[in-house]
């Protein structure tokens, strides 16, 4: 039996990608299998983090590592730690860092990298107390920009690598670890989502931070590799504000687990299925009327494609987001397919093949292609303003949890 259907919940298919609000991973039998087998028993968590440590440097190329609640809290506990060292009595008085001259409480980040992950960055920086302090114009940074703001107060430089960030215009890494250096401040990478778990350690990030429940199908946590004196010092943090943010032991172990089957997953035979996927959804919509579909890379360079489906309202006479809402609402008796829709006002979303199980493929084809028939004999064109899109979202929230 589906535990879905015990708690009267809908089952989703996923084509938007690993999204929080659709329970992150689909975690896999060697993962689950330990975690399974460590839940019942006590264990000496510094231990078991002691573990991690190395597993984490080896699949990262780091010195050290540890387990935290989630990449956003990483980010919190790993700026602390720049500010704090392992200092426990300047652990225990953050998020205050007032009254404390010398103390370097400021954090550099290009403007174009303040983004909302499902909150936004600069509060993750600011929950730790530090303030932040924004590099530059949304679309356009410098490292002249980068060295005059980095000051005798500044703690961190942290560097954001995703896809909502700004994708042009900005400093690259290798000048954005060049001019913190430099100047001494340690380098911070929120690499939540990439793939690549050495090419910024290797590239001279003082600390690279990654989730455990994106793509590498773990339970929901973050890791953080990186310099010893930084990873302790973050670490540390535990018994101070990390202490709202803590990971238990099934997040540790499935972490650990789920490095070591990322080494030995199958990669090409992963993109071969996704590819196959994609070439399907491809050559049947691009004979539909108003749909242009073709495949795009992953903007920053993960071994990731997705169906890029482009829709003129006018032809297919529905909008991108007025088909994207219609998949995911469903019609009775159906699951709802979530696609990655958070670019639809330009008329175009993305189906992402990452997280499909078998068969469901199919299922996001036909679906899609009933939604654009019901559009084309509808009496009139299904082209909801954008704003009232937004406002419906918003409503549909407000009341919960009724
Ligand atoms: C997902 C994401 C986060 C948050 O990661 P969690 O582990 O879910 O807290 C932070 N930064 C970026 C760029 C992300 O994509």
């Amino acid at each position: 039996m589906d535990i879905r259907s015990r708690f009267g919940l809908r089952p989703v298919i996923n084509a938007s990608g690993t999204m929080t609000g659709l329970g992150a991973s689909s975690v896999g039998a060697p993962v689950i299998d330990a975690v399974a087998r460590m839940l019942p028993q006590f264990v000496e968590i510094d231990d078991l983090q002691r573990k991690a440590s190395a597993v984490i440097a080896e699949a990262c190329g780091s010195e050290a590592g540890y387990v935290t609640a989630s990449c956003s809290a990483a980010i919190t506990l790993t700026i602390a730690a720049a500010m704090t060292g392992d200092d426990p009595g300047l652990i225990e008085r953050l998020p205050d860092t007032s009254g404390m001259p010398g103390l370097r409480n400021e954090v550099v980040i290009q403007t174009g990298h303040l983004v909302n992950y499902g909150a936004p960055v600069d509060q993750a920086i600011r929950l730790s107390g530090a303030r932040v302090v924004p590099v530059g114009a949304a679309t356009e940074a410098h490292g002249y920009q980068l060295n005059t703001a980095i000051t005798e107060r500044t703690a961190a430089a942290l560097y954001v690598v995703s896809h909502h960030t700004v994708q042009f215009g900005l400093i690259p890494f290798e000048e954005f670890v060049a001019v913190a250096h430099a100047k001494g401040v340690p380098v911070i990478v929120d690499a939540a989502s990439e793939y690549d778990l050495e090419r910024f350690i290797a590239g001279g990030a003082d600390l690279a931070l990654y989730s455990a429940h994106k793509f590498l199908g773990g339970l929901t946590a973050g890791i953080v590799a990186g310099n010893k004196a930084l990873v302790r010092a973050a670490y540390f943090q535990n018994g101070g504000i990390g202490r709202g943010m803590k990971v238990g032991k099934e997040g540790i172990v499935g972490a650990i687990v789920a490095l070591e089957q990322w080494q030995q997953r199958d990669h090409l035979a992963i993109r071969a299925r996704e590819r196959g996927y994609l070439t399907l959804w491809r050559e049947t919509l691009n004979r539909c009327e108003g749909v242009w579909a073709e495949i795009d890379a992953d903007p920053t360079g993960n071994p990731l494609d997705r169906l890029k489906l482009h829709i003129d309202p006018k032809l297919a006479r529905i909008s991108a987001w007025d088909l994207a809402d219609a998949l995911a609402r469903a019609p009775e008796g159906e699951a709802p397919v979530i696609v990655r829709d958070h670019e639809a006002e330009l008329q175009f979303f993305f189906l992402d093949p990452c997280n499909l199980h078998a068969g469901e493929a199919q299922i996001v084809l036909s679906r899609i292609l009933a939604e654009l028939e019901r559009a084309r004999v509808a009496p009139e064109p299904i082209v909801t303003p954008f704003h009232q899109r937004d406002a419906r979202r918003l409503d549909a929230r407000r009341n919960w949890p009724d």
